[in-house]
């Protein structure tokens, strides 16, 4: 699905230099490059304050504690997304509320969202699926209204933008309260291993975030608030301020790849290729096609011809044994439940070429010629 290998080949000089520079300098928690980092990850945002952290998960977590909620407090998100968006309000003894999604965005369906606010709302967590923008006017302006916080999902979509009605286009990530991304190596912007970061432009916020993510404390020994430990590793960041200078380069290639694939199944009327909002700077996280009833035969074909492909995501979470108990049924979100039966994602990184893409396509389209 991604090619980690040949990326790093591209710029192996510069990341081995960068490596040895931390391992010499023996800062491996919190090093220079970690604080670089954070202020170049800002910069690129366009927000005031980054604070880079373990992992996304534990960005989201950090994102909600920092709200101060409390126990029986409602968060809204999609059952149509990977499963840390739900698990960390489950995990804070919050309530998840799930709206249904849309079928061409795959995001959430933000004219559904106001019937299931109540009192005890306190945020929704927008996801940026598969690298396009959710609609962020509309449910910001919604948000405002009722005074409930929003915490972007950014995991999938770092580099991706948004322009609002009037024209103006923000980065993905400074649009509501506190974003949230990671950088899982097979993320947009991808490390060596684990990481995340927060970003936010609320002065007391960004302090909030800083204290939770370090113990509680500014001062050694000193705790303001209950925290977590969740750091960046140097060596991580060291990596991914090489990569951040590449983003945008990485993010236009899966642009390209995207127009070949659409290309290519233009005329091909058993598959839907993905929908570009047009508010949304797609930075296709996921190349996700929809194919009707022969879905899982189609990825017996591809694994048969040697092309991985992945189903994101084969159960909705409202219907995932874990999360039952919060009385949810099949049926309660018709679109996520379909999605999760038509949806197949195709490999898409920054390293796909003309051959390869040819190659897949044709491999899809002999499938739908042959056995539709
Ligand atoms: C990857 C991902 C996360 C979690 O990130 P980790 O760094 O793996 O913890 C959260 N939300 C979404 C939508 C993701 O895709």
């Amino acid at each position: 699905m991604v090619d980690l290998a040949t990326q790093y080949q591209h710029m192996k000089p510069e990341v081995d230099e960068a490596l040895q520079a931390v391992i010499d300098s023996c800062g491996f928690i919190n090093g220079g490059p970690v604080k670089d980092f954070a202020r170049e990850l800002a910069d690129y945002l366009q927000v005031h304050h980054v604070t880079p952290c373990g992992n996304g998960t534990d960005a989201l977590q950090i994102a909600l504690m920092a709200l101060d909620v409390q126990p029986g407090d409602e968060v809204i998100t999609t059952p149509f997304t990977f499963v840390s968006t739900a698990e960390v309000i489950a995990l804070l003894q919050l309530k998840p509320v799930f709206v249904d999604i849309q079928s061409d965005t795959f995001n959430i369906d933000v004219k559904q969202i106001e019937s299931v606010i109540t009192p005890k709302t306190k945020a929704i967590i927008p996801v940026h699926l598969f690298g396009q923008a959710a609609d962020m006017a509309p449910l910001m302006e919604l948000a405002r209204q009722h005074n409930i916080a929003v915490i972007e999902d950014n995991a999938q979509a770092t580099g991706g933008r948004y322009t609002f009605p009037d024209g103006t286009e923000k980065m993905l990530g400074s649009i509501g309260d506190i974003g949230c991304t990671s950088f899982y190596p097979t993320k947009n912007l991808g490390g060596y291993g684990d990481g995340g970061a927060l970003s936010a432009n609320d002065e007391n916020l960004a302090h909030a975030i800083h204290l939770i993510a370090n113990h509680g404390s500014d001062r050694k020994y000193y705790y303001d608030a209950i925290g977590v430990n969740s750091r960046l590793d140097t060596l991580q960041a060291a990596i991914l301020r090489a990569k951040l200078k590449r983003l945008d380069a990485y993010n236009a290639n899966r642009r390209k790849a995207a127009d070949q694939y659409d290309a290519l199944f233009a005329e091909n009327p058993a598959l839907t290729t993905p929908y570009r909002a047009p508010y949304a700077y797609h930075v296709f996280h996921q190349y996700t096609l929809r194919i009707v009833d022969k879905r899982d035969d189609l990825q017996q074909y591809l694994r048969e011809h040697d092309i991985p492909s992945m189903i994101y995501y084969p159960v909705p979470l409202h219907i995932s044994k874990a999360y039952a108990k919060y009385g949810y049924q099949p049926g309660d979100f018709p679109v996520s439940e379909q999605m999760a039966k038509e949806v197949i994602s195709l490999p898409m990184h920054s390293e796909l070429d003309e051959e390869q893409i040819h190659y897949i396509a044709e491999t899809v389209q002999s499938f739908t010629n042959s056995k539709l």
